[in-house]
């Protein structure tokens, strides 16, 4: 049986963070779904279209990687999609403090699932794509944590 990993997201925008994830993530799986989420409670700053073309472009060499969008529970995509394995980062006890409840939840709503996470690359550790938007929201040049190609012009 084919093993599939969702990593889910916003990819709003995209970092070299996320990017190190998913490849480091590449020879444990058959398959890896990149989900981005369509979550209501989020106003997003890039548009859906550009997000999903940019993971389109960065990923279209490798046959193991997939795009997809969801709304709902991910659990819910994951079984729809024959996925036992979630992927997340790690880079600090907290986000370690958030995904644990998220795992547990995640577990009690969909018992094959296993979360699978991945220790961030140092380098990437102070991350996100919340500082990436706030850098270009002032003006800054983001251009350096974001993969190469990844176009952030508004
Ligand atoms: P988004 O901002 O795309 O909604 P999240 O912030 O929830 O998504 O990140 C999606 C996944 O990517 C999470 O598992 C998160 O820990 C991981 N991630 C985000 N930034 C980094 C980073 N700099 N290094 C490693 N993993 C990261």
């Amino acid at each position: 049986m084919d093993k599939i990993a969702v990593f889910p997201g916003s990819f709003d925008p995209i970092t070299r963070g996320h990017d190190s994830v998913v490849r480091r993530a590449l020879p444990l799986f058959d398959k890896i779904i990149l989900a981005i989420g369509d979550n209501p409670d989020k106003n997003p700053f890039f548009p859906f279209e550009k997000r999903q073309n940019w993971l389109v472009e960065l990923y279209s060499g490798e046959p193991k990687i997939i795009v997809m969008s969801y709304s709902g529970l991910t659990v819910d995509f994951c079984r729809k999609n024959h996925s036992r394995y979630l992927l997340r980062g790690l880079r600090t006890s907290a986000d370690f403090e958030f995904e644990r409840t998220i795992g547990l939840m995640n577990k009690a709503l969909y018992p094959e699932i296993e979360t699978v996470f991945l220790l961030c690359d140092p380098a990437y550790a102070a991350l996100s794509s919340s500082i990436v938007r706030d850098i270009i929201k002032n003006g800054g040049n983001a251009i350096s944590f974001v993969p190469e190609g990844i176009n952030l012009e508004v």
